[in-house]
């Protein structure tokens, strides 16, 4: 049986979008798909977004919380000390699973201060970087911009803070869904081509590979193969795969596709099931 790379970044009940998450169950998951590992990145958001006020109403009805007096949407805090208890709950009860604790950073270069108390109060063996809000008119969240910019414009905006974070000293580890957008792209806008954007993606690329940070391959919509090519090009040393699961059916989505792109790409599986990937030596 093919052996899968380990699953870099999936959610559970311990992130606040994911109602239908499961540690347990996904760690079962995992055993059952024969993964070597699984890395639980719950997310940290520390950036307030300004969302339409019915929205704001909508939200408030269910989660008081989420909702300042400002109306602008506020994401609850990760519960550190439940969610690593949890982890070692599921360590103790899947032996053979090796299982990182994580978290993935919404923004970390522009809330240095937040994000440090964070890193200080447990230890997370996989820190993700993520870009999920750009600042337009105002800062929201990229899954809302679409119908307020063209999607093209949506694309050069994110890449370009996507830059900034790759560029910045923020503490994290992996680059995750330089696509995320993507996900959003309007079928009235055509088939989602990289290529077009081909530029701004290797400038990316280039920075976070100085910056000696790891490329993760969101299997989600997934990452066109294209971007890996460009990421070895670049001088990246190592890939990650995430399926950014929040729900336990889906970890390790479409893992056998991105492991047979990545290793047609220069990246091959890491001496230990559950090392990073590595470019090769020579192609
Ligand atoms: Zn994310
Ligand atoms: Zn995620």
């Amino acid at each position: 049986m093919l052996v899968l790379p380990p699953d870099g970044h999936v959610h559970t009940e311990w992130s606040w979008d994911a109602a239908d998450g499961s540690m347990e169950r996904s760690c079962a998951r995992a055993v059952e798909l024969g993964l070597p590992s699984i890395a639980f990145t719950e997310h940290a958001d520390f950036t307030r977004w300004v969302i339409d006020p019915d929205v704001a109403a909508r939200t408030r009805s269910r989660h008081p919380a989420w909702i300042g007096p400002d109306d602008r949407f506020s994401p609850p805090p990760l519960d550190v000390a439940g969610y690593l208890a949890c982890v070692q709950r599921c360590r103790d009860r899947f032996p053979g699973l090796r299982i990182l604790s994580g978290t993935e950073l919404g923004e970390p270069h522009w809330h240095k201060d937040a994000v440090n108390a964070l890193l200080g109060t447990g230890t997370f063996d996989r820190v993700l970087g993520s870009v999920h809000s750009l600042e337009l008119d105002a800062i929201r969240l990229v899954d809302l911009l679409f119908d307020r910019a063209e999607p093209a414009d949506l694309i050069q905006a994110y890449l370009g803070e996507a830059l900034r974070l790759a560029e910045s000293t923020a503490p994290f580890a992996v680059l995750a869904h330089i696509d995320y957008p993507v996900r959003h792209w309007p079928a009235e806008a055509g088939p989602f081509d990289a290529t077009r954007f081909e530029d701004e993606y290797r400038t990316v690329l280039e920075a976070l590979a100085r910056s000696g940070r790891v490329l993760e391959l969101n299997t989600r919509v997934p990452l066109p193969a294209v971007i890996v090519r460009w990421w070895y090009e670049a001088g990246g040393e190592a890939l990650v795969f995430g399926s950014d699961a929040h729900w336990p059916a889906v970890v390790a989505r479409r893992f056998a596709y991105a492991a047979s792109a990545a290793e047609a790409t220069g990246f091959h599986a890491g001496r230990y099931p559950h090392d990073f990937w590595r470019r090769n030596a020579i192609r």
